[in-house]
């Protein structure tokens, strides 16, 4: 079995990449929990919910976000009443979140939840939270502590950061299913998520990097900037933000010992020597999912690597 460490888009790509393309392997998510929120008495898990609708063929191509057939009539009400309709929730997701969080106050874990929402869709891949403990990202900025939903959608990721924390990290407990999923992979993969946003809150909760410490040969990361540029989101000036350069060769610094393979876009081809004295060795090759000649050729360099 193969382990992917996920946040959403980027890592929703991956996974929906390599079902299709190296089919002969057997994969599983470890998801992360940091974005998730509770608004409107509701709780919401962005990065579970986008992956389980892209593997199930239903994300949003136009918003890049929710279900695809979105209809808006509960949120227009919303603002119309003057409540908080920042946070954008179409009809159809909303029944997402009526559910997970009815199932919630019934006893039911997170986990539980992600699987029964991922089996109504007809996802076989495990989506697994990281943890059912609750984690919340935190943002020092410039105008003050934002919650992760404040600074990303109500002020669009463009405050400028000095700290990122990770409420509730230190005592969090990664589910059984996630530390199993990741002692038992023969290979871990580090999806091309936000290193900062999506993949540190992963790492935050005890257990999980010692899980990985020990196994970095086998541990290996797409890079989610190409020609030091995120294709959408912060991930690019939130490196530059907190001390690291924007480039891969920044975001294998800011994993370190933790990665033992890379997968770098060809326009960072002359960044490869730099991440191999980080001891690491290094795949160049083109890593942009939606053009579908460049995603094959990433399935395949990836495919080498995992059946190697
Ligand atoms: P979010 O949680 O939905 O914001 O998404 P993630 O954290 O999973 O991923 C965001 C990152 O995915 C961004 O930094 C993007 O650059 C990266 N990303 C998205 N699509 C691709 C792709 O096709 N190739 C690569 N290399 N990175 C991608
Ligand atoms: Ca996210």
């Amino acid at each position: 079995m193969i382990t992917v460490l996920c946040g959403g888009v980027g890592a929703a790509r991956l996974l929906g990449l390599l079902q299709r393309e190296v089919a002969d392997l057997n994969y599983c998510a470890v998801v992360n929990v940091g974005d998730d929120l509770v608004l409107h008495g509701l709780t919401i898990c962005p990065d579970l919910d986008t992956i389980t609708y892209t593997l199930a063929n239903l994300n949003n191509e136009v918003t890049g976000w929710g279900l695809t057939d979105e209809t808006w009539r509960v949120n227009r009400e919303l603002a119309e009443l003057g409540g908080e309709a920042w946070f954008q929730l179409g009809d159809r997701d909303l029944a997402t979140h009526l559910y997970r969080t009815e199932r919630l106050h019934q006893g039911a874990t997170k986990t539980e939840v992600a699987s029964e929402l991922a089996r109504h869709h007809g996802v076989t891949l495990p989506i697994l939270p990281v943890s059912n403990d609750a984690v919340a990202t935190f943002l020092e900025t410039d105008i003050g502590e934002l919650s992760f939903q404040e600074y990303f959608v109500k002020h669009r990721h463009a405050v400028p950061v000095s700290k990122v924390t990770f409420r509730g990290a230190e005592v969090a407990v990664p589910t059984a299913e996630s530390l199993t999923a990741i002692q038992n992979a023969t290979r871990v993969l580090i999806a091309p998520s936000n290193p900062v946003l999506s993949i540190a809150p992963i790492l935050a909760i005890p257990g999980i990097s010692e899980a990985l410490r020990a196994r970095r040969n086998t541990i290996a990361a797409v890079s989610p900037l190409i020609g030091g540029r995120a294709l959408k989101g912060p991930a690019d000036h939130l490196m530059t933000e907190l001390g690291f350069e924007a480039s891969s060769y920044g975001v294998a610094a800011y994993y370190g010992e933790l990665v033992g393979h890379w997968f770098i876009d060809e326009v960072d081809a002359s960044q490869a020597s730099r991440i191999e004295e980080l001891g690491a060795s290094v795949t160049v090759l083109p890593t942009i999912m939606t053009q579908p000649e460049s995603a094959s050729a990433l399935a395949q360099g990836i495919g080498t690597w995992l059946n190697s």
